[in-house]
């Protein structure tokens, strides 16, 4: 399903896959008026809640830009599954209306959109969002000239005689990557893996954010400790070696320290350095998996009231301990985990306290 086939391919997709009701050929015909898109070819992808269409546009210059539109379809029920990720989210406080799909799968474009704005601020490889209007968007294509789109990591055809180099720094790429996307766009991914990731010449493309979650909802470290999990399985299946996953979820959440992709990758080579044990024996493996499970297995709080000993907890970390709270990077500088009303420092020492604030 991925890529376009031969042009009469293309053709045929067209009128086989491109059903569309007719709000949606509206919306598309308004885009061709405006020159947004003149051209809509087949399908690149075909899923359960989005179609993905290759495009074209034509500048005033008569040049062919690539696009790529994604229609996200409004008469399903799978929308229902997404509500986890809609729920506590501050940028929808009212709630997803439930028994009104359009409404919702309307809301879910359009987070899809702000999301890769702020990943493009934040200089992230991504699609360009482009055009927004009710459940179509239209971005930048990421693809060769000729309409093949970027194969997703998990097609990614990587050769050469350093292989395995080639792996390992696209596994430090994406860890890096995940910090800036944590740090600097203050979002969790949330459906992060092998096949939301489109590879281009040795840079990771990170696409398919409607799901993103901002850094306080309040199941982000979850969503983040399950990206970290996918992305590790799926390196380690290409014969990395990884990080343990409470290694990387430290070095995503910690509020100091760099954010710049060169240093990061430095940060990141230090941690293999520092680390007890190399995963690369067959005891340093079988450690790492013991270390997985138990911190995929550890209670995550989802707001600081739920935190067992609040007092005792920041206490803890605030002496350099508490090494094994996997929201210790949050008490430490109070961003992510909402107050409960009322529980104000006694010491006030949160108030001077700005080392989360970090430079964008
Ligand atoms: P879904 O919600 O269906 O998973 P995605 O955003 O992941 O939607 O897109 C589905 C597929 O479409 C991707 O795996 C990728 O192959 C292709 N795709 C998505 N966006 C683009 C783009 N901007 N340029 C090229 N291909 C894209
Ligand atoms: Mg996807």
């Amino acid at each position: 399903k991925q890529g376009q086939d031969k042009d009469k391919d293309k053709a045929d997709r067209a009128t086989s896959e491109l059903v569309l009701d007719q709000r949606t050929r509206m919306i598309l015909l308004q885009m061709i008026n405006n020159n947004v898109v003149s051209e809509i070819h087949g399908a690149i992808s075909t899923g359960k809640e989005a179609n993905v269409y290759g495009a074209v546009a034509y500048t005033d210059a008569g040049a062919a830009v690539q696009r790529a539109v994604k229609i996200y379809k409004t008469a399903i029920l799978v929308f229902k599954d997404r509500e986890r990720y809609m729920t506590g989210e501050h940028r929808f406080k009212s709630g997803p209306e439930k028994g009104n799909n359009r409404k919702m799968v309307k809301m879910w474009a359009e987070k899809e959109f702000r999301n890769l704005h702020r990943l493009r601020s934040a200089g992230i490889p991504c699609p360009e969002p482009i055009k927004l209007k009710l459940h179509v968007m239209v971005m930048s294509f990421l693809g060769d000239r000729k309409g093949w789109a970027y194969p997703r990591l998990r097609d990614a055809n990587i050769v050469g005689a350093d292989v395995e180099q080639q792996w390992r720094s696209l596994f430090i790429q994406l860890v890096a990557t995940m910090r800036r996307i944590y740090q600097v766009c203050k979002l969790v991914h949330a459906d992060l893996s092998e096949y939301n990731i489109l590879y281009h010449d040795g840079t990771l493309y990170i696409i398919d954010v409607s799901q993103s979650v901002e850094h306080d909802h309040p199941r982000s470290l979850e969503f983040l400790r399950m990206d970290i999990k996918n992305v590790g399985d799926y390196f380690r299946r290409q014969g990395v070696d990884t990080l343990a996953d409470r290694t990387i979820f430290d070095f995503i959440t910690a509020p100091e320290g760099t954010i710049e992709m060169a240093e990061m990758t430095e940060a990141i080579e230090q941690l293999y350095i520092s680390r007890p044990q190399a995963a690369t024996t067959e005891e340093g493996l079988a450690e790492l998996e013991v270390d997985n499970e138990v911190f995929r297995n550890q209670y995550i709080p989802q707001t600081l009231d739920q935190v067992y000993d609040i007092e005792k907890d920041v206490q803890r970390v605030k002496e350099g301990e508490g090494q094994d709270l996997v929201y210790r990077n949050l008490l430490a500088d109070q961003v992510v985990l909402p107050k409960k009303e009322g529980t104000e420092e006694q010491d006030g020492a949160s108030s001077d306290d700005e080392s989360g604030s970090g430079a964008a």
